[in-house]
């Protein structure tokens, strides 16, 4: 069990690989703005609650870290939210609420087989964030502001 912590901002651009390499959209966060809050939290695949004043709340689960995969320099924050949104939110304000930890940040031999893990550990965030001990984070007052 980890100690929950939040951190938001505006989603900004990445590389598009999340969408269009992954089959998965990831909404990032500046990590400039963060990099002390970022360097007391592992790299790794963590959960909890995203809200974006205008649209709701809604299950995430996110990767802090170098993606190894694709060899960055910068540790990014790539939350991916849990649900089918009809548009892009770029720009928009997003909080997050980190109430668990999965697992450490790997590295895998195939794109496949990231693909496989990414899509295991959103099964474990969505089961997990319907324990009380996790949904109770979901109508953190957090997770209403636009700013
Ligand atoms: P980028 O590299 O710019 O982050 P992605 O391919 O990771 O591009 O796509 C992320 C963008 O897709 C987000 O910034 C957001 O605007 C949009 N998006 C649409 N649906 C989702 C979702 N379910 N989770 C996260 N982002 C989403
Ligand atoms: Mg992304």
């Amino acid at each position: 069990p980890i100690e929950p912590w939040q951190i938001g901002g505006p989603v900004i651009k990445g590389f598009g690989r999340g969408s269009k390499v992954l089959g998965i959209p990831t909404a990032n966060l500046s990590s400039e703005r963060y990099s002390a809050l970022l360097s007391e939290h592992p790299s790794g695949v963590y959960f909890g609650w995203a809200g974006l004043p205008t649209r709701g709340v809604f299950k995430m689960v996110m990767s802090i870290g170098w993606n190894p995969y694709f060899n960055n320099t910068e540790k990014t924050i790539e939350p991916w939210l849990l649900h089918d949104f009809d548009e892009d939110f770029y720009g928009e304000e997003l909080h997050l609420i980190i109430v668990g930890y999965i697992r450490p940040e790997a590295n895998f031999p195939s794109l496949e087989s990231l693909i496989e893990k990414i899509h295991e550990d959103r099964k474990i965030a969505e089961e997990a964030l319907d324990l009380p001990m996790y949904s109770k984070f979901k109508d953190d007052p957090y997770l209403k502001c636009s700013a």
